[in-house]
């Protein structure tokens, strides 16, 4: 059996993966694949699949499976995981990080300081401390992240139709519930027709003046170009991004938008969170070797 590991992974998996098949990271050998391991960049298409016949199984280290075709997949046979709760810490402290980093100036107080310049009479900060955090999409990370603010004493509220109550967040009836109550905006939403452009000029206009928006989710669940305008007018006051059109973003308009930090799609790419990673997949294959 032939595991090809198509994308980053922990360095130690190939060893960790050995005494089920032969493990290459070699592409070229995908129609020999009886495995395939990927995270975001390979995208499993129709002729992806069509160029692996002896594929049985995609393994996704991550959360959202919307690089893979599933129906193809699913026509074919193939079965597909993910690793669905490993990265939830990982992501919820990187949105955690942006959602203190913004209202502290932390990277523009940092470029002042390695150009030069002395900016404390400019850089006036802002507390999170009672301050009200609205998550949409509460799931795994979601959560994860309410946990984290309540612990810095903020009120959490939370829209997510799929779930009725929660301990860690008030449920709201409706998006623009959250966007109209909120100082910091979360997204921790999948991509789907439904919320592909969710946070677009309309939902944007019911944002409070002057909140922060965060996305660690996915990056077409927002339409970029409006959230440029509410950066350029002031509505927002600030947006932290992680996540993209395409890995990496081609001519994104937040090169030149105000007050905008940028990431190069991290929130998985902790050292433990590959780990954990490493050792779901080990046990996937494992329960697939022995069913096989
Ligand atoms: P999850 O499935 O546990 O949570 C997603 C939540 O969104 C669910 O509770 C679901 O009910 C809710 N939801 C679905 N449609 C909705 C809608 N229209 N409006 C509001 N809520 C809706 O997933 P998770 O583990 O919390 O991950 C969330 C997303 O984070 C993933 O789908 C993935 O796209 C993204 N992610 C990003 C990174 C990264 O590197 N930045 C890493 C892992 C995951």
């Amino acid at each position: 059996m032939l595991i090809l590991i198509s994308d980053a992974f922990a360095p130690d998996l190939p060893e960790k993966l050995s005494p089920y098949g032969d493990v290459t990271d070699d592409k070229g050998k995908l129609p020999e694949a009886t495995v395939v391991l990927v995270r975001s960049k390979t995208k499993v298409t129709r002729e992806y699949i069509d160029s692996a016949p002896n594929l049985k199984l995609v393994i996704r280290g991550g959360v959202g499976l919307d690089n893979i075709d599933l129906n193809y997949a699913a026509e074919k046979g193939i079965a597909v995981h993910n690793t669905a709760a490993a990265s939830s810490i990982a992501v919820s402290e990187l949105a955690f990080t942006l959602m203190i980093a913004l209202p502290n100036h932390v990277t523009k107080a940092d470029n002042t300081m390695h150009a030069g310049q002395w900016a404390k009479k400019e850089l006036r900060r802002t507390e999170l401390y009672k301050k009200t955090l609205g998550i949409v999409g509460l799931g795994r990370i979601g959560t994860e992240l309410a946990k984290r603010a309540a612990a810095f004493g903020m009120n959490v509220v939370a829209y997510d139709p799929f779930v009725e109550s929660s301990e860690v967040a008030t449920m709201k009836p409706e998006l623009k519930d959250v966007l109209n109550n909120s100082d910091y905006v979360s997204l921790h939403l999948p991509l789907n027709e439904e919320t592909k452009g969710i946070i677009n000029a309309e939902m944007l206009n019911e944002f409070k003046d002057g909140a922060y928006l965060i996305n660690t989710g996915r990056g077409k669940t927002i339409v970029e170009e409006d959230v440029v305008e509410a950066l350029k007018s002031g509505k927002l006051a600030g947006f932290g991004n992680d996540v993209w059109y395409s890995d990496p973003p081609e001519n994104t308009p937040f090169i030149d938008a105000p007050n905008v930090i940028m990431l190069p799609h991290l929130g998985a790419s902790t050292k433990e969170n590959l780990l954990r990673i490493g050792d779901i997949i080990e046990s996937i294959i494992r329960d697939f070797v022995s069913t096989d």
